[in-house]
């Protein structure tokens, strides 16, 4: 079973963008800036911004973390928002989620002019995903279709099963691997036999939050198995996939921590990067 080290495959991503960001600097006389905006005090979203912010700094991008109250009113995201649309020395808008109810989610996307979309959520960038068109797409699977392209470069005529049906996750996952000529199938809450799929499929890829759902005997020989999964449980976090069980059968899969979680961070650096170079081409 090949262990998909996701920690080593995104440093050595990062050490592309790094050489990316000097090449741009020579080129243009500056660098891509990303600004992320960080709404309360939760320590799970403190965490992530701290970590995009040093992954950010180490490859040489230009970046911010603006900071706001839970208190803070909506027309004051919304504002800074627009601010940063039109402030050329950003080149992604990242606002970080969960955001506090008060704030209307979709509102905030759809404030975020498309072409510095860093995280792909606009439904601009949605539907050109869909259309197979260039734009921004969402950094998890993003970064899970890269790890699976390093065990697979030829992914034509495979078929992928997804578990998880969300705009994050799922969605966007099934538009990357049916552009590889994958057949995909979407699964979720409500699918009659998820074991049943899951052996038919040779790509398995979970983003479900429920501990270890995914059990060895689900899993056929030669099967890619991702594990967007992060679950706290008392054994500490664990993923969507019953790691030992699975490990025996599958040729292929990436462990919780370590696998997914790295390239989401160095996939977003890469969404910058890659919204500043369409910018500079304009
Ligand atoms: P979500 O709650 O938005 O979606 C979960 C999906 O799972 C839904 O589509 C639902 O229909 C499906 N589902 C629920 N129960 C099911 C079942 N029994 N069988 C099949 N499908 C079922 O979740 P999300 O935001 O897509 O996140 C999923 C997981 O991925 C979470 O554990 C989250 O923490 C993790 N995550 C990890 C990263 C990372 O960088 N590694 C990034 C984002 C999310």
């Amino acid at each position: 079973m090949i262990l998909i080290d996701g920690k080593k495959i995104a440093a050595e991503l990062r050490e592309e963008l790094k050489k990316e960001v000097s090449n741009l600097k020579a080129k243009y006389n500056k660098v891509p800036g990303l600004t992320v905006i960080l709404i309360g005090d939760l320590t799970p979203s403190q965490i992530y911004v701290r970590n995009k912010e040093k992954s950010a700094n180490e490859v040489g991008l230009k970046s911010d973390v603006v900071k706001y109250p839970d208190s803070v009113e909506e027309k004051v995201i919304l504002d800074k928002i627009q601010e940063l649309n039109n402030d050329e020395t950003v080149s992604g808008i990242l606002v970080q989620l969960p955001l506090p109810k008060h704030i209307d989610k979709k509102k905030v996307i759809e404030t975020i002019v498309p072409s510095k979309d860093v995280d792909g959520f606009h439904p601009m960038n949605v539907g050109n995903l869909s259309s197979g068109y260039e734009s921004s797409v969402p950094c998890t699977p993003l970064g899970c279709y890269l790890l699976i392209k390093k065990i697979e470069p030829n992914l034509s005529g495979k078929k992928a099963v997804l578990i998880g049906r969300s705009n994050l996750n799922g969605k966007p996952m099934a538009q990357l691997l049916l552009k590889e000529n994958c057949t995909v199938t979407i699964t979720h809450s409500k699918t009659k036999d998820l074991k049943a799929e899951c052996l038919e499929a040779d790509i398995i890829v979970a983003a479900v939050g429920i501990p270890e759902l995914v059990k060895g005997d689900w899993v056929k020989k030669d099967t890619i198995v991702i594990d967007v999964g992060i679950n706290k449980t008392d054994k500490g976090i664990v993923g969507d996939v019953a790691f030992e069980e699975v490990s025996t059968n599958a040729k292929a899969l990436t462990p919780v921590p370590g696998g997914v979680g790295p390239m989401t961070i160095a996939c977003l650096l890469k969404n910058t990067i890659d919204c500043f170079k369409r910018l500079a081409d304009k």
